[in-house]
């Protein structure tokens, strides 16, 4: 139901008077992956690896620098606005910070039914009644409906985000670390309240996360991006049992196991992450990378399939 080919955003960098070549920060830089009905696939990599752009500029919350999204034969790019409204119900997307992304001012009856009476889904005799249905579903009552978002707990308040999506009986989530602002409890909660959703509503996800041990319960399977480039994808298991890419390991290395009396070896990566202004010829992970050689500095490796829907882009291989 979604393809992405070659996607890259490019943010032009504010330069000074004097400089005359244009800079860029290459926040998605030419990735590929497709997502089936039904199907979660997590994007996990550290904070300013691109996650969040690529979600957004598959939605068209932010315009491409090149390359094409397609969602259900239609390519988002090349829409009009119009088209796209009319699409928008199709295509959602749940924040990291529920209470950010709720309007203070409205109660949630009013905030989760906005947007159907805007794309006229319902009548506003039916209004009520599919509010409270989608409310209910999403483990909300009656009587939170009249309530404003600063009177729940960010739990609850993310029930909300994604009852405000469901409404619109989408196709496509795009779940922007949907947990990682809740405590530890309620993100168990939150999960499972995706997951019975996607099986009730055959829903797609895209599970945007840093998070390797949270996205173990929901991925189907796992793409790792490093620095704007996705740097391995495999089916969730495959990915766990046998990572390939060294930065899919330093990731998979730091998850906690909760067994004391397990030693785990973990990988800590030298250096911090480059700009991505600027990021290193060849392998943008070879200044890391505790196994970069001399080719790894020169030229950029490319995707290798190593079975079983496994695909790395390392020289090791
Ligand atoms: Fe490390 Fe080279 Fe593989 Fe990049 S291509 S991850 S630098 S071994």
């Amino acid at each position: 139901m979604l393809k992405v080919k070659n996607l890259k955003k490019y943010f032009e960098i504010n330069q000074g008077f004097f400089d005359k070549e244009k800079k860029y920060i290459k926040a998605v830089d030419d990735i590929s992956f497709e997502l089936k009905k039904g199907e979660t696939l997590a994007i996990v990599g550290e904070s300013g690896c691109g996650k969040s752009t690529t979600g957004k500029t598959i939605l068209r919350l932010h315009e491409k620098t090149s390359g094409d999204v397609i969602f259900n034969g239609i390519h988002i790019h090349d829409i009009s606005k119009e088209e796209l409204r009319q699409l928008r119900p199709k295509m959602q997307m749940i924040f990291q910070d529920p209470f950010s992304s709720l309007n203070p001012r409205m109660n949630i009856e009013k905030i989760i039914g906005e947007a159907l009476l805007e794309h006229k889904l319902v009548s506003t005799n039916e209004i009520k009644d599919k509010v409270l249905e989608v409310a209910n579903s999403c483990g909300l009552s009656s009587y939170h409906l009249q309530k404003k978002p600063s009177e729940f707990s960010g739990g609850q308040r993310q029930r909300i985000g994604i009852a405000r999506a469901l409404a619109l009986n989408p196709e496509l989530i795009v779940c922007d670390e949907p947990v990682s602002a809740l405590d530890v409890s309620i993100q168990s909660q939150i999960i499972n309240l995706l997951m019975e959703s996607q099986e009730k509503y055959n829903l797609s996800y895209l599970f945007i996360s840093h998070d390797l041990s949270v996205v173990k319960h929901i991925a189907n399977r796992v793409a790792v991006m490093y620095l704007g480039s996705m740097v391995e994808i495999a089916p969730k298991d495959e990915l766990y049992k046998n990572p390939v890419h060294p930065y899919t390991k330093a990731l998979l290395s730091a998850i906690p196991i909760p067994d004391p009396t397990i030693k785990k070896d973990r990988i800590i990566l030298k250096g911090d992450i480059p700009s991505p202004s600027n990021p290193p010829n060849g392998c943008k992970f070879h200044t890391r990378c505790p196994y970069s050689m001399k080719v790894c500095k020169e030229i950029a490796p490319t995707y290798k399939s190593i079975g079983d829907n496994h695909l790395v882009a390392c020289h090791l291989v």
